[in-house]
């Protein structure tokens, strides 16, 4: 694969710099229609086009609440990219069969999974699908041929990983003909694995994007009693107070201040914390307080 493939299949998706996360939307049952909604309008306010979902979100009901929305929403599609994520199982009334959860990346499994993402969205075509997890039993010819099938049909745009570490990545993309856009990965300043176990520098190598999800560490970021948060609450206001900017875009503005362009997956049910987002990608930084950030995480002098 070349970094020009890349490059170009990446561009052809056209993710927005925050991506919106759907994994909450069960917490705020009964879902209501118009509540979805104000949610999608809320972010293509703040130019987040992008909505990132899994099979598996509220008990494999998040995909088809969004699809209720769109059926509603006449041209909503058409200003939106979809992101979707198949590959874990478990029970579930939705699931009749599954008796434990397991990892499921056959080529056959691919295909019924987007079939099954398709209706409950309501539409004929992903964006992006993603393989949810590495699978410790995946034979990758079987995966890479069911990631391609669902590519040829049309049904599925481009392809992507999640939660691999780069030699997953490589041995999948060993089998497949199409490059993998993105790997979906948890980064915050609460969690930096991604820059030490060559996932980010494997994205600049091949020049696509890294996807990071939790960004805001799930909510702990402010609620956090443990000092790495305290300390991290406490630095992350020195630098973005002064600038007018509060903890939450300061954090996110650390991760798109890396060179890699990394794309945060927020995930706030609020409208007024999705709307201030955006303003996150005009922070502008001093590199030493970049720093400041990694060392208020570790607890210690970088070496
Ligand atoms: P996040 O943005 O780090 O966390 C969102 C949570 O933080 C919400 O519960 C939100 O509550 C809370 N929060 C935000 N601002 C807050 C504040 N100022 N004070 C207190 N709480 C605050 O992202 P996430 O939801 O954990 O994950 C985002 C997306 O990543 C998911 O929706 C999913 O699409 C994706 N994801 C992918 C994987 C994977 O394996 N690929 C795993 C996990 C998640 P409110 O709703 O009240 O604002």
């Amino acid at each position: 694969m070349s970094t020009e493939d890349t490059e170009i299949e990446f561009e052809e998706i056209g993710l927005s710099r925050i991506i919106y996360g759907a994994w909450r939307w069960d917490t705020c049952e009964p879902f209501q229609i118009s509540w979805g909604r104000k949610i999608i309008e809320t972010c293509l306010e703040a130019e987040i086009t992008t909505f990132d979902h899994a099979d598996i979100y509220g008990d494999f009901r998040c995909e088809e609440y969004f699809g209720r929305v769109l059926k509603e929403s006449s041209g909503l599609r058409d200003q939106i990219e979809i992101i979707s994520k198949c590959g874990i199982q478990f029970p579930s009334s939705r699931r009749p069969g599954v008796n434990n959860k397991h990892y499921n990346t056959s080529s056959e499994h691919i295909q019924l999974s987007v079939e099954n993402s398709l209706k409950n969205f309501g539409t004929d075509y992903i964006d992006l699908l993603l393989i949810h997890r590495p699978d410790p039993r995946m034979d990758f010819e079987d995966t890479a041929d069911g990631l391609e099938s669902v590519v040829e049909s049309g049904k599925v745009r481009a392809v992507g990983v999640s939660n691999f570490l780069p030699w997953q990545f490589d041995a999948l993309s060993e089998f497949l003909n199409i490059p993998l856009i993105t790997n979906q990965v948890e980064f915050s300043v609460l969690h930096h694995d991604p820059m030490h176990d060559g996932t980010i520098a494997q994205s600049q190598v091949h020049g696509f994007p890294i996807t990071a999800w939790s960004p805001l560490g799930g909510g702990s970021l402010f609620n956090g009693t443990d000092e790495k948060s305290v300390r991290l609450r406490q630095c992350l206001q020195e630098i973005g107070e002064p600038k007018g900017f509060n903890i939450a875009q300061t954090a996110l503005s650390w991760i798109m201040q890396h060179p890699a362009e990394i794309l945060p997956v927020i995930g706030s049910n609020k409208l007024d914390r999705i709307q201030e987002y955006a303003a996150a990608q005009d922070m502008v930084w001093e590199l030493q307080d970049w720093y400041k950030v990694v060392e208020a995480s570790t607890g210690e002098e970088i070496p």
